[in-house]
């Protein structure tokens, strides 16, 4: 073969090469795009930690509260919403909410901000602590005038999940499917996603319709505590500061911070710890475990709720913390 055309079939065969790799690149792209378009759970969720969203601080009546004249509720403050979280584990793409409050509109749409601008709406669940209109009256909202879910799994305790089968307008969305009621027993581990598990435990509480519950919410790197209501820690079967002990942060009971917000009652007949007996109680922990505290469900006269108040100054100085709308934990 004549030296010059030896030479040109190399150079052809070399084109060829480059040619092949550029489509082979090309296509990995093309792949990698369709990828990150077509999954909620997108190339930058993986590794992700699940989020804890705090979406709610608020005892059951909310604020402004009905019927009150007082300045707790002269002005309307859109970060005062009835307690909720939301929780997110972005790489198995799914989003759930603790407790059905009646600001449950305004509340999912914020936990969607959270969401990729082409994914509809999506949840995965709610989990429920007690039949307490705070607490669960959101579900309404679920049903045929508003939204007309699609069996939105909500996970009940076995009296809670009576009390919705059995009573209008509950029973109606579990019969038309908008929601389906899914068993959660005391102390009993749910495995969420492969990276988070649910712990509920009942605790003591006003228990009209149903048992009241908290929940232990478990991430790779965190686990959270979580009791919006119970009538006093030495009710409790379990001990708070041996449970503290065990959790990383806890979101406990703070819905009145005195008797003084009561009149002066005397607040052992109250059937809530106050602030102060839960400070009193965590007085002698070291600062590592009174950092985990942080009070949640705020009755509308809880001076906590306003971040200027000798009271709030007080909590935060004796290092606990009081929780915060739109505040987020990687878990
Ligand atoms: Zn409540
Ligand atoms: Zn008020
Ligand atoms: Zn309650």
């Amino acid at each position: 073969m004549p030296k010059v055309l030896y030479k040109m079939r190399i150079k052809v065969s070399f084109y060829r090469l480059k040619v092949k790799i550029l489509n082979l690149f090309l296509f990995f792209q093309i792949g990698m795009i369709a990828i990150i378009f077509a999954q909620p759970n997108t190339i930058s969720n993986f590794n992700k930690s699940p989020k804890l969203i705090i979406l709610g601080t608020v005892q059951d009546g909310g604020c402004p509260h009905i019927g009150c004249t007082k300045a707790c509720c002269q002005i309307t403050d859109s970060t005062k919403k009835v307690v909720s979280l939301g929780l997110i584990d972005f790489e198995a793409g799914k989003k759930y909410l603790f407790e059905a409050t009646p600001e449950i509109g305004n509340q999912l749409k914020y936990l969607q901000g959270y969401s990729s601008k082409n994914i509809g709406f999506q949840l995965d669940g709610i989990f429920l602590t007690h039949a307490h209109i705070g607490h669960y009256a959101g579900l309404m909202f679920l049903g045929k005038e508003a939204l007309n879910a699609s069996k939105i799994p909500v996970f009940a305790m076995p009296r809670m999940k009576s009390y919705l089968e059995e009573n209008g307008p509950w029973s109606q969305l579990v019969k038309l499917e908008n929601i389906v009621l899914q068993s959660i027993t005391d102390q009993n581990q749910l495995e969420l996603t492969p990276k988070l598990k649910i712990i509920p435990f009942k605790v003591p509480h006003r228990d009209e319709f149903s048992e009241t519950v908290g929940y232990k919410i478990i991430g790779p790197n965190k686990t959270v505590l979580f009791i919006p209501d119970i009538d006093k820690w030495q009710k409790w079967e379990s001990d708070l500061i041996q449970e503290l002990s065990v959790v990383d942060m806890a979101f406990i009971d703070g819905t009145f911070f005195s008797g003084v917000e009561l009149n002066n009652r005397d607040m052992s007949t109250i059937p809530h710890p106050s602030v102060q007996e839960t400070m009193k109680i965590c007085e002698k922990l070291p600062a590592s475990e009174k950092n985990k505290v942080h009070f949640i469900h705020f009755n509308h006269t809880n001076p906590l709720l306003n971040p200027k108040s000798s009271e709030y100054k007080e909590v935060i100085k004796k290092g606990f913390h009081v929780a915060r709308f739109g505040e987020e934990i990687e878990l």
